[in-house]
C-alpha cells in the first residue's frame, strides 16, 4: 500500500508539534536488519525448542542451556553479519533532533543502541549483555559468547568469581524487567504521539503501552506491514516497510 505524502506530513506535524514522542519498536525493525523473527509462521521457535531456552533449563543445566545458547547467537546475528537499518537510523535520528522522548524495544539485538538512540528501553532485555546471578553485575556479551564457544561452559562471573552468568535477556518463565516496565508505561502515560514501528501489537504487555496512550486521546501512530488490533483506533496506520516510511517522517519533521 502506498502512503501518501500528505499523511506523512500530518503524521510529521503531530510529531514535530508533540511535547512527548514515545516510539515502541518489535520484531519488524529487527527483521530488516537480517534478525529472524522468533515468533509466527517462519519464526525461530519452530525450529528451535522454547523450552530449551526456558529458565528452568537454565537452573538445571546451565552447561547444555549455553551450549544451545551459543548454537541460536549464530542464527540471531547472522553469524555476525548485522547491522542497524533506516529504522533504526530514523529513529536514533529523531532522538537527536529532540523529538523523541523514549523509545521502548521488544527486541534483544541492540542494534537501537549500534545506531546511536540513547535512552533505549529494552523490555525484554538485551542479548548484547549478561548478568551474574550471584552479584548481578553485567557485562558485555561477546566475550562470554567466546568463552563458551571455546568450551568453558557455563561461564561464570570474573568480579565474584563463581556466580553463573545468564544472557541478560528474559527467558521464557521469566518476569520482564520491572523497572523497564515501569518507566515504559509512565513513559507512555505521558505521550502525546505513541508512534509503532514493526510490531505487530499480539505481544502482553508491550502491546498495552499504545493502548494506554490511545485512551488518554495521545495521537497513535502506527508503522507496520500487517493490520493490528490497534489499527482501527489508529490516527495513522501506514501498511507499510518500516526502513521506508520511518526515514520519510523523520525527513518530514
Ligand atoms: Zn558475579
Amino acid at each position: 500500500m502506498n502512503v501518501s505524502d500528505g499523511a506523512v506530513e500530518a503524521a510529521a506535524t503531530a510529531i514535530g508539534e508533540a511535547d512527548s514522542v514515545v516510539a515502541m519498536s518489535g520484531a519488524g525493525v529487527s527483521t530488516a536488519s537480517g534478525i529472524p523473527d522468533f515468533r509466527g509462521e517462519d519464526g525461530l521457535w519452530e525450529t528451535k525448542d522454547p523450552m530449551d531456552f526456558h529458565i528452568d533449563r537454565f537452573r538445571a543445566d546451565p552447561e547444555g542451556f549455553w551450549a544451545d545458547r551459543v548454537e541460536l547467537q549464530d542464527v540471531i546475528f547472522a553469524d555476525g553479519d548485522v547491522a542497524p537499518n533506516a529504522a533504526h537510523e530514523a529513529l536514533a535520528d529523531l532522538e537527536a533532533a529532540g523529538h523523541l522522548d523514549a523509545l521502548v524495544t521488544q527486541n534483544i539485538d541492540g542494534l537501537h543502541q549500534d545506531a546511536g538512540s540513547e535512552d533505549v528501553i529494552e523490555i525484554h532485555g538485551s542479548a548484547a549483555r549478561v548478568v551474574c546471578r550471584e552479584c548481578r553485575h553485567r557485562f558485555d556479551a561477546d566475550p562470554v559468547i567466546e568463552r563458551a564457544r571455546e568450551g568453558d561452559l557455563p561461564p561464570t562471573c570474573e568480579e565474584c568469581g563463581d556466580g553463573v552468568l545468564k544472557p541478560d535477556t528474559v527467558l521464557f518463565g521469566e518476569q520482564l524487567p520491572e523497572h523497564a516496565l515501569m518507566k515504559s508505561h509512565a513513559k507512555a502515560q505521558n505521550a502525546d504521539v505513541f508512534l509503532v514501528a514493526g510490531s505487530s501489537l499480539t505481544v502482553e504487555p508491550a502491546a498495552s503501552l499504545p493502548r494506554e496512550a490511545a485512551q488518554r486521546d495521545a495521537t497513535l501512530i502506527l508503522a507496520n506491514l500487517e493490520s493490528t488490533p490497534l489499527s482501527e483506533r489508529a490516527d495513522f496506520d501506514f501498511r507499510a516497510d518500516v526502513t521506508e516510511i520511518l526515514p520519510r517522517l523523520r525527513d518530514a519533521v
